[in-house]
């Protein structure tokens, strides 16, 4: 397997090279030149896999010859190693035909654990390999920085440097963070607020100037292909639980960055029978604007309850336009810059090919609040914010009462006390065993201005030391 970039512009590539960068050197994301695919049959056929099982058959073809056979069911069985669920992505009932997939069970419950254990075993392995090391650098406005470091503590090739906006980050996300003391993990509190600790992430990726000689840089956010690919394996778990392939079954997706639900779309590509696809968002609706009305226009971003969720522009987004727009990269790199100032619209023939599968729908903080408390009252099943935006778009768009229609839970609601309390729930919900003590940890972090030669130099001064 190859891959390319979604703007057309640059040589194909191996799985390992487009693991081990950012971007593509034209501005795009990499992309697998063909998307495998699979009959009914051989899916009916893998109905009593375990996850990890099932994860290798999907994964494999993406991964091609560059990890032997047996490596990469090992790699993903120490990836799963730590989730704390039997099932890894067990399924709760929550109303006729409709369902739960909790993705929280991971080290720092959310869903991004499902690609970052998987990528921090990935790149160990490789670099190893290869003899090669690396500085990883991302900016988080919560929940991707706890996820990476979770991921990444014990490689030793890689040093990780995690922006986050100083005093803006909840306490349980700053904690799970900080108080990671492993000696090639460096959380950098910024002076600034999200979009800074973004822009200066980009800017370092542009000019890699000031890094050793032998050193590059590895993007840990969603544009990293690894982590749409580890993603793809649960729709594919899920749909098998409710009686899938034979039966069509639909998700719904709380969606910031793109990447989750972007991995539903890959499933569908592959041959899984999915029905439709919900966007979900909150406030910031620009995805629910295009789909429902070719609105694309950016908006100043407002701060919501739903913080992971608060983007404005989606990366992978652009993924999917590649394969809306038949693969044609000028096309697609005249739309991103369209979208960069602002106003990008679809074509009528992209925007009808889209609806095919996906939905939309918008859920502000209220409404959000109404589903925590609603569902609870119910059925005493305690939702975190995230998910309550994905069960309001589900039970909104559902085309039918017939297919099973699954709401990702990409958080536990202990990562967001403040909403519950506020969604009428009396106390804050209780951390899992492994978290209770958070609070009592030692935490370790650098405060820097917002100062592109004071970051630079940080990460230098670190890196000599690390080597
Ligand atoms: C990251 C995140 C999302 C958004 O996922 P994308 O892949 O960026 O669309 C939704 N909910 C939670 C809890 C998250 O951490």
């Amino acid at each position: 397997m190859r891959y390319i970039s979604t703007r057309g512009g640059c040589p194909p590539k191996t799985f390992e090279e487009v693991v081990l960068t950012g971007l593509a050197p034209d501005g795009g994301l990499f992309v697998p030149s063909a998307i495998p695919h699979f009959s009914r049959e051989e899916i009916a056929s893998w109905r009593s896999l375990s996850y990890q099982q099932l994860a290798f058959k999907v994964m494999r073809p993406y991964v091609g010859d560059c990890i032997p056979e047996d490596d990469l069911q090992t790699l993903i069985d120490r990836a799963y190693a730590n989730f704390r669920h039997a099932a890894i992505a067990p399924l709760v009932q929550t109303g006729d035909n409709e369902w739960i997939l909790e993705l929280f069970h991971g080290p720092t419950l959310a869903f991004k654990d499902f690609a970052l254990q998987f990528l921090g075993h990935l790149l160990d392995y490789s670099l190893q390999k290869r003899d090669q090391k690396v500085v990883i650098m991302g900016a988080t406005s919560g929940d991707t920085g706890s996820a990476a470091i979770e991921g990444c503590r014990s490689c030793s090739n890689v040093e990780m440097f995690i922006l986050h906006p100083h005093q803006r980050v909840s306490d349980v996300q700053r904690r799970q963070m900080t108080t990671v003391l492993a000696d090639n993990i460096h959380n950098i509190a910024l002076q600034g607020n999200f979009d800074d600790c973004q822009n200066m992430v980009k800017a370092c990726f542009s000019d890699q100037s000031f890094l050793p000689d032998n050193r590059q840089l590895v993007a840990v956010n969603s544009i990293n292909w690894a982590r749409i690919m580890a993603q793809i394996v649960y729709y594919f778990w899920a749909a098998l639980q409710l009686g899938g392939p034979q039966r069509a079954v639909s998700f719904a997706v709380p969606t910031g960055n793109f990447g989750d639900i972007f991995a539903g779309y890959l499933a569908a590509k592959m041959g899984l029978p999915i029905e439709q696809l919900v966007i979900a968002t909150n406030q910031n609706d620009i995805l629910h604007r295009c789909i429902s009305a070719n609105d694309h226009r950016t908006l100043p971003l407002q701060q919501s309850l739903a913080p992971s969720m608060d983007i404005m522009i989606s990366s992978n987004f652009e993924r999917l336009l590649f394969h809306a727009y038949r693969r044609d990269g000028d096309q697609i790199a005249a739309l991103m810059a369209a979208a960069k100032q602002g106003h990008m619209r679809l074509s009528d023939a992209a925007l009808a090919e889209v609806r095919q599968l996906f939905a939309s729908h918008r859920c502000d903080d209220a409404s959000m609040l109404a589903m925590i408390d609603g569902v609870y009252s119910d059925s005493g099943y305690l939702m975190d914010p995230h998910t309550a935006i994905g069960l309001d778009a589900a039970r909104s768009c559902r085309a039918n009462a017939i297919t099973p229609m699954i709401t990702l839970a990409t958080a536990h609601p202990a990562k967001f006390p403040d909403a519950v309390r506020r969604a009428g729930y009396p106390e804050d919900p209780e951390l899992p065993a492994h978290m209770a003590d958070l609070f009592e940890r030692a935490e370790r972090f650098n405060v820097l201005d917002n100062d592109r030669a004071a970051v630079e130099h940080f990460m230098s001064q670190r890196i000599g030391a690390g080597s």
